[in-house]
Protein backbone atom coordinates (compact mmCIF):
# COMPACT_ATOMS: atom_id res chain seq x y z
CA UNK A 1 0.00 0.00 0.00
CA UNK A 2 1.47 3.38 -0.94
CA UNK A 3 -0.09 6.18 0.16
CA UNK A 4 -0.26 10.09 0.52
CA UNK A 5 -2.73 11.40 3.22
CA UNK A 6 -2.90 14.79 2.28
CA UNK A 7 -5.10 17.83 3.97
CA UNK A 8 -4.26 20.96 6.49
CA UNK A 9 -3.01 21.00 9.27
CA UNK A 10 -4.92 19.46 12.35
CA UNK A 11 -6.85 17.34 9.80
CA UNK A 12 -5.54 14.58 11.70
CA UNK A 13 -2.72 13.08 9.32
CA UNK A 14 -0.95 12.11 11.78
CA UNK A 15 -3.40 10.10 14.00
CA UNK A 16 -5.14 8.29 10.69
CA UNK A 17 -1.34 7.61 9.62
CA UNK A 18 -0.61 6.09 12.92
CA UNK A 19 -3.60 3.63 12.62
CA UNK A 20 -2.80 2.84 9.22
CA UNK A 21 0.61 1.51 10.00
CA UNK A 22 -0.62 -0.49 12.80
CA UNK A 23 -2.85 -1.98 10.64
CA UNK A 24 -0.75 -2.55 7.78
CA UNK A 25 2.54 -2.88 9.08
CA UNK A 26 4.13 0.14 7.25
CA UNK A 27 5.36 3.21 7.71
CA UNK A 28 4.22 6.03 8.37
CA UNK A 29 6.44 9.36 6.56
CA UNK A 30 6.16 12.62 8.18
CA UNK A 31 8.55 15.00 7.29
CA UNK A 32 7.15 17.23 10.11
CA UNK A 33 8.45 14.66 12.53
CA UNK A 34 11.56 14.01 10.56
CA UNK A 35 12.48 17.74 10.50
CA UNK A 36 11.20 18.41 14.23
CA UNK A 37 13.76 15.84 15.66
CA UNK A 38 16.72 17.30 13.31
CA UNK A 39 15.53 20.69 14.71
CA UNK A 40 16.43 18.82 18.42
CA UNK A 41 19.35 17.12 17.54
CA UNK A 42 20.95 20.08 15.95
CA UNK A 43 21.68 19.06 12.75
CA UNK A 44 22.64 21.61 10.03
CA UNK A 45 19.45 20.66 8.06
CA UNK A 46 17.47 21.17 11.75
CA UNK A 47 19.44 24.47 11.90
CA UNK A 48 18.30 25.55 8.50
CA UNK A 49 15.07 24.32 8.89
CA UNK A 50 14.27 26.02 12.61
CA UNK A 51 13.19 29.41 11.33
CA UNK A 52 11.05 28.26 8.79
CA UNK A 53 9.42 25.92 11.08
CA UNK A 54 9.02 28.57 13.51
CA UNK A 55 7.25 31.00 11.26
CA UNK A 56 4.47 28.77 9.69
CA UNK A 57 6.59 28.50 6.22
CA UNK A 58 7.44 25.83 4.34
CA UNK A 59 10.69 24.25 4.47
CA UNK A 60 12.78 24.63 0.76
CA UNK A 61 11.70 21.96 -1.29
CA UNK A 62 15.04 20.27 -1.88
CA UNK A 63 15.90 20.36 1.89
CA UNK A 64 12.12 18.11 2.36
CA UNK A 65 12.72 15.98 -1.35
CA UNK A 66 16.04 15.08 -0.07
CA UNK A 67 14.72 13.57 3.33
CA UNK A 68 11.84 11.63 1.25
CA UNK A 69 14.12 10.51 -1.75
CA UNK A 70 16.35 9.00 0.82
CA UNK A 71 13.97 7.67 3.31
CA UNK A 72 11.89 5.55 0.74
CA UNK A 73 14.81 3.82 -0.50
CA UNK A 74 15.00 2.03 3.05
CA UNK A 75 13.65 -1.28 3.20
CA UNK A 76 11.09 -1.29 5.36
CA UNK A 77 9.39 0.41 2.90
CA UNK A 78 9.11 -2.33 0.32
CA UNK A 79 5.86 -3.50 0.79
CA UNK A 80 4.64 0.27 1.18
CA UNK A 81 4.33 3.80 3.07
CA UNK A 82 2.13 6.39 4.25
CA UNK A 83 3.36 9.80 3.63
CA UNK A 84 1.96 12.18 6.27
CA UNK A 85 2.92 16.06 5.34
CA UNK A 86 4.36 15.28 2.33
CA UNK A 87 3.93 16.48 -0.67
CA UNK A 88 3.35 20.16 -0.26
CA UNK A 89 4.06 22.11 -2.99
CA UNK A 90 3.43 20.97 -6.91
CA UNK A 91 7.16 20.65 -7.51
CA UNK A 92 7.74 17.86 -4.26
CA UNK A 93 4.88 15.85 -6.09
CA UNK A 94 7.08 16.22 -9.71
CA UNK A 95 10.02 14.98 -7.35
CA UNK A 96 8.12 12.30 -5.89
CA UNK A 97 6.41 11.31 -9.03
CA UNK A 98 10.49 10.58 -10.37
CA UNK A 99 11.86 9.23 -7.73
CA UNK A 100 8.97 6.60 -7.50
CA UNK A 101 9.75 5.78 -11.05
CA UNK A 102 13.05 5.83 -10.50
CA UNK A 103 11.98 3.05 -7.47
CA UNK A 104 9.61 1.51 -9.65
CA UNK A 105 6.76 2.28 -7.75
CA UNK A 106 3.21 3.51 -8.41
CA UNK A 107 1.03 5.10 -5.63
CA UNK A 108 -1.97 3.53 -4.99
CA UNK A 109 -4.25 6.46 -3.93
CA UNK A 110 -4.07 9.97 -2.11
CA UNK A 111 -6.37 10.50 0.38
CA UNK A 112 -7.50 13.54 1.15
CA UNK A 113 -8.83 14.74 4.94
CA UNK A 114 -11.74 17.61 4.92
CA UNK A 115 -12.18 19.95 8.52
CA UNK A 116 -13.71 23.15 9.05
CA UNK A 117 -10.50 25.75 9.19
CA UNK A 118 -12.43 27.06 12.29
CA UNK A 119 -12.29 23.39 13.97
CA UNK A 120 -8.87 23.20 12.92
CA UNK A 121 -7.75 26.33 14.72
CA UNK A 122 -9.32 24.64 17.55
CA UNK A 123 -7.71 21.42 17.52
CA UNK A 124 -4.54 22.91 16.71
CA UNK A 125 -4.32 25.07 20.09
CA UNK A 126 -5.53 22.22 22.12
CA UNK A 127 -2.81 19.67 20.89
CA UNK A 128 -0.41 18.60 23.33
CA UNK A 129 2.29 15.88 22.81
CA UNK A 130 4.15 13.55 24.93
CA UNK A 131 8.17 14.13 24.82
CA UNK A 132 8.83 10.67 25.51
CA UNK A 133 6.71 8.60 23.53
CA UNK A 134 5.35 11.09 21.11
CA UNK A 135 1.74 10.69 21.88
CA UNK A 136 -0.79 13.41 21.05
CA UNK A 137 -3.71 14.43 23.52
CA UNK A 138 -6.19 17.07 23.42
CA UNK A 139 -6.87 19.62 26.01
CA UNK A 140 -10.47 19.15 25.26
CA UNK A 141 -11.25 16.28 22.94
CA UNK A 142 -8.88 14.24 24.75
CA UNK A 143 -7.54 15.20 28.05
CA UNK A 144 -4.75 12.73 29.66
CA UNK A 145 -5.90 11.63 33.13
CA UNK A 146 -3.24 13.60 34.64
CA UNK A 147 -2.56 17.69 33.12
CA UNK A 148 0.21 18.04 31.75
CA UNK A 149 1.65 13.98 31.77
CA UNK A 150 1.22 11.08 29.49
CA UNK A 151 -1.21 8.46 29.91
CA UNK A 152 1.00 6.15 28.50
CA UNK A 153 4.55 6.51 29.72
CA UNK A 154 4.43 9.81 32.18
CA UNK A 155 6.13 11.56 30.15
CA UNK A 156 6.07 15.39 29.72
CA UNK A 157 3.17 16.99 27.62
CA UNK A 158 4.49 20.04 25.42
CA UNK A 159 2.92 22.43 23.17
CA UNK A 160 4.31 22.64 19.60
CA UNK A 161 5.88 25.97 18.82
CA UNK A 162 4.02 26.33 15.57
CA UNK A 163 0.80 25.08 17.39
CA UNK A 164 0.10 28.66 18.35
CA UNK A 165 -2.83 30.98 17.17
CA UNK A 166 -0.73 33.49 15.00
CA UNK A 167 1.35 30.27 13.70
CA UNK A 168 -1.33 28.48 12.90
CA UNK A 169 -2.97 31.39 11.16
CA UNK A 170 -0.04 31.38 8.58
CA UNK A 171 0.47 27.56 8.37
CA UNK A 172 -3.34 26.98 7.10
CA UNK A 173 -2.79 30.36 4.51
CA UNK A 174 0.26 28.69 3.41
CA UNK A 175 -1.49 25.35 2.86
CA UNK A 176 -4.51 27.11 0.90
CA UNK A 177 -1.72 28.62 -1.29
CA UNK A 178 0.75 26.56 -1.74
CA UNK A 179 -0.48 22.75 -1.10
CA UNK A 180 -4.28 22.76 -1.75
CA UNK A 181 -3.46 22.83 -5.88
CA UNK A 182 -1.99 19.09 -4.95
CA UNK A 183 -6.18 17.99 -5.17
CA UNK A 184 -6.23 18.81 -8.88
CA UNK A 185 -2.72 17.60 -9.40
CA UNK A 186 -3.92 13.88 -7.98
CA UNK A 187 -7.36 14.08 -9.26
CA UNK A 188 -5.95 14.73 -12.51
CA UNK A 189 -3.43 11.17 -11.96
CA UNK A 190 -6.91 9.82 -10.72
CA UNK A 191 -5.68 9.29 -7.42
CA UNK A 192 -7.35 11.42 -5.08
CA UNK A 193 -10.36 10.33 -2.94
CA UNK A 194 -11.76 12.69 0.01
CA UNK A 195 -12.48 12.11 3.48
CA UNK A 196 -14.83 14.27 5.83
CA UNK A 197 -12.00 14.57 8.69
CA UNK A 198 -14.94 16.08 10.94
CA UNK A 199 -16.21 12.65 11.70
CA UNK A 200 -15.27 10.59 14.81
CA UNK A 201 -11.17 9.11 13.98
CA UNK A 202 -12.81 5.49 14.03
CA UNK A 203 -15.05 6.30 11.60
CA UNK A 204 -12.73 8.07 9.27
CA UNK A 205 -10.37 5.11 9.42
CA UNK A 206 -12.81 2.92 8.30
CA UNK A 207 -13.49 5.24 5.85
CA UNK A 208 -10.01 5.60 4.47
CA UNK A 209 -9.72 1.57 4.55
CA UNK A 210 -12.90 1.09 3.01
CA UNK A 211 -11.36 3.65 -0.23
CA UNK A 212 -8.43 1.47 -0.02
CA UNK A 213 -10.20 -1.96 -0.10
CA UNK A 214 -11.82 -0.83 -3.01
CA UNK A 215 -8.17 0.06 -5.17
P1 LIG B 1 3.79 19.17 10.19
O1 LIG B 1 4.25 18.44 11.40
O2 LIG B 1 3.52 18.27 9.01
O3 LIG B 1 2.64 20.11 10.47
O4 LIG B 1 5.02 20.09 9.72
C1 LIG B 1 5.54 21.09 10.58
C2 LIG B 1 6.38 22.06 9.77
O5 LIG B 1 7.48 21.37 9.16
C3 LIG B 1 5.67 22.75 8.61
O6 LIG B 1 4.93 23.89 9.02
C4 LIG B 1 6.85 23.12 7.72
O7 LIG B 1 7.56 24.24 8.22
C5 LIG B 1 7.75 21.89 7.86
N1 LIG B 1 7.41 20.85 6.86
C6 LIG B 1 6.93 19.61 7.09
N2 LIG B 1 6.75 18.94 5.95
C7 LIG B 1 7.09 19.79 4.95
C8 LIG B 1 7.10 19.70 3.53
N3 LIG B 1 6.69 18.59 2.88
N4 LIG B 1 7.53 20.79 2.83
C9 LIG B 1 7.97 21.90 3.45
N5 LIG B 1 7.97 22.06 4.79
C10 LIG B 1 7.54 21.00 5.54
Amino acid sequence: MKLILLGPPGAGKGTQAKMLTDHFGIPQISTGDILRAAVKDGTPMGLRAKGYMDSGLLVPDEVVVGIVRERLQQSDCKSGFILDGFPRTVPQADALRETLESLAKDLDAVISLKVDTEALVGRLTGRRTCRQCGRGFHVVFDPPRQTGSCDACGGELYQRDDDREETIRKRLSVYSEQTAPLEAYYTGAGLLASVDGMLEINVVQQRIRGILQAR
